[in-house]
């Protein structure tokens, strides 16, 4: 089985649309999406109607959630908070309740799929560091877990961080963002899986980020939120 997994799109059309693109010349059987369709970008309703007509299994982020019970978005930054209260003025009604009706984990063939931590999913903690990783482990039992949230690609075992899948226990994979990268590399990324020769690539492209950020700043969201894709932070 070959999988595409993609997170934290933040309702960037134009990365998306390059992703998905990328993505039909991987020939893969599945596309995964990890969360985080809306919040930060312009376009809310045509990222979430791609991702429903194309991702075959898809869990639902914060900002997903914040979008639809405002109250979470309390903890959010304030750039952060403001793109939620404009995304729930901005989002149609059905794909509102598209978002609602997202589960916070699913689990395909021995691997676990989770926006943030699989331990409290519900409460959305970070994994940014191998120790990070250590705490999630106690969280799962699956083979593989899968997670986005942080925006920093990377793989973990349960002694620290790797280069690479092996087949000598269980692993934790975060995809990095399509949306809004920030390792200071502003080029999309996603994850493709392929559980034959169980290999895993980090995929990294350009896409056309003036167009995005263009439209950032025409919908009068916070201009941080147009300038920090261009150096992916
Ligand atoms: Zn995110």
């Amino acid at each position: 089985m070959r999988l595409a997994i993609i997170s934290d799109i933040h309702s960037n059309l134009e990365a998306l649309s390059a992703t998905l693109r990328l993505i039909e010349s991987e020939s893969v059987d599945h596309i995964v999406c990890l969360g985080d369709i809306v919040g930060y970008g312009a376009d809310p309703d045509p990222c979430v109607e791609l991702v429903r007509g194309r991702c075959d299994v898809v869990v639902q982020g914060n900002h997903d959630a914040a979008v639809v019970r405002t109250e979470i978005a309390d903890s959010f930054t304030a750039n952060a908070r403001s793109a939620v209260f404009w995304t729930h003025r901005h989002i149609s009604p059905e794909n509102l309740s598209y978002l609602a009706r997202l589960p916070l984990q699913r689990t395909l063939s021995d691997i676990l799929f989770v926006h943030a931590s699989p331990c409290e999913p519900d409460q959305w903690h970070y994994i940014v560091d191998a120790e990070d990783a250590q705490t999630a482990f106690r969280c799962f039992t699956e083979t593989l877990c899968f997670v986005g949230h942080s925006h920093f690609p990377g793989i973990y075992d349960q002694r620290g961080r790797i280069a690479a899948l092996h087949r000598n226990g269980r692993m934790l994979v975060n995809v990095g963002s399509v949306g809004q990268p920030r390792d200071r590399d502003p080029r999309l990324s996603f994850g493709v899986l392929d559980t034959e020769d169980w290999s895993y690539r980090n995929v990294r492209a350009p896409y056309d980020i003036e167009t995005a950020a263009q439209k950032i700043l025409s919908a009068e969201l916070p201009r941080s939120l147009a300038n920090r894709l261009f150096v992916g932070t």
